[in-house]
């Protein structure tokens, strides 16, 4: 235990170096981002294992893809405190957290939740078989140092404390549900049943993982779709709404067939897969936001989709559009302005409408960038190097899973229609 008690603190030591000030990002409209160099930065790598108490009765994992638990201590009656902290400083105030707990006996037992000088960002969620989750029943839940307003990093609590009934099987607390490298991989082999769809690595990540590409189409037409998701690990409801946007396009209907006939899809759903695995709050193993990095490419994940986009343009390819996923406070769209893009850029603006026609939400967000240079963010890249009219597409952290998926789904069918109309 004086081992693990050593490591937390020394985790506590070498993240509280560096502190930043909780921002809100994104809500009150994305403003030009800050110049930021790119260059590798340290990373600290996490230890993996398990941590046992109470004479090897209780126990804590964070021993499995995108596992993050940097510290945990017994303060008695049992009564825990875990420590939740970052890969490297400065970085967004997104804690991500997951790990295992389980216990000979069965026992109730409380466990405060610290993320260094962060807040209390996602409400945990649990499951049994790390596939499927369901949110913690509020009744266990304590925020501790309650935020203030309703909006954004400011309102959620410093910390909280959970309480958790467990026994011999393990069960997963997870910040938002588990999609590590491993069940991406899983979801494009599931689609590359279809003979149409084919997959293969335009690159490796600087723990050499595979950057995977999905190709939707045969190769025959010249007009593409290029979409991305998951540069930042912890934005699974991006990666959620992804997915749904693409099994719509791949499935069946009449629309998609016909949209198959004249257009290829481009995906690389994993952007990050080093980020995700390891349970990263934002960066990469370069310790890098790779969203900042598509101005210099120093990193190897931006690089092997520039290459790829530069390869398929030499081989006659025009992109009609490019989408983005990612996840933050609330649903939000973020497209370029048409005064930068002119009428190419409309095709961005009828989509967004036609979407908010199907699924009106009370608040629309949008929120037109008017500036794209230096490109630094993927969207202005596609725009100001391959003349693709794009989008960072934002989804709620807490957004329903079922409107995500309706949301993703609708989506693709109107980016469909319209494309068809052009
Ligand atoms: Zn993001």
């Amino acid at each position: 235990m004086k081992k693990m008690f050593y490591i937390a603190l020394l985790a506590i030591t070498i993240v509280a170096c560096k502190n930043q000030k909780p921002t809100v990002q994104g809500y009150q409209g994305q403003g030009k981002s800050a110049i930021v160099s790119t260059l590798s930065k340290p990373v600290q790598k996490q230890w993996k294992g398990i941590w046992s108490f109470e004479n090897e009765t209780v126990f804590f994992s964070n021993d499995f893809e995108s596992g993050r638990l940097n510290g945990i201590t017994y303060d008695g009656n049992n009564h825990y405190t875990a420590l939740i902290t970052a890969e490297n400083t400065p970085v967004n105030v997104s804690p991500w957290y997951a790990f295992k707990v389980w216990s000979n006996t069965t026992k109730t037992i409380t466990l405060k939740m610290t993320y260094q000088d962060s807040r209390s960002r996602y409400y945990p969620k649990l499951s049994t078989d790390g596939i499927n989750f369901i949110p913690l029943d509020s009744a266990n839940f304590t925020g501790i140092n309650k935020g203030t307003g309703n909006f954004g990093i400011k309102a959620v609590p410093e910390m909280i404390e959970i309480k958790l009934n467990i026994g011999t099987a393990p069960i997963f607390i997870t910040a938002q549900e588990l999609y590590g490298s491993t069940r991406v991989k899983k979801w494009i082999d599931s689609l590359v049943t279809k003979d149409f769809i084919s997959t293969y690595e335009i690159g490796k990540s600087k723990e050499q993982r595979a950057m995977n590409l999905m190709q939707v189409g045969t190769g025959v037409h010249k007009k593409a779709v290029m979409v991305i998701s998951r540069q930042h690990p912890p934005e699974v409801t991006g990666f959620l709404a992804m997915k749904s946007f693409i099994e719509t396009l791949s499935g069946d209907s009449p629309k998609a067939q016909k949209f198959r006939e004249n257009y290829e899809l481009f995906v690389v759903p994993l952007m990050n897969p080093d980020g995700v695995d390891n349970g990263h709050w934002r960066h990469n193993m370069g310790g890098i936001d790779l969203n900042r990095d598509w101005q210099d490419f120093n990193q190897p994940e931006t690089k092997s989709v520039r290459d790829f986009l530069v390869k398929k343009e030499s081989e006659g390819y025009e992109f009609v559009f490019g989408a983005d996923f990612h996840s933050t406070w609330d649903d939000i769209y973020y497209p370029i302005d048409t005064t930068i893009t002119g009428d190419k850029g409309k095709i961005v603006f009828d989509w967004i409408n036609n979407i908010t026609k199907r699924l009106p939400q009370k608040h629309t967000n949008v929120k037109p960038s008017t500036e794209i240079k230096p490109t630094m963010v993927s969207r202005n890249y596609f725009f100001a190097n391959h003349n693709m009219p794009a989008i960072v597409f934002e989804l709620g952290d807490n957004t329903p899973r079922d409107f995500l998926k309706e949301k993703g789904k609708v989506a693709a069918e109107e980016l469909m229609d319209l494309l068809d109309s052009n």
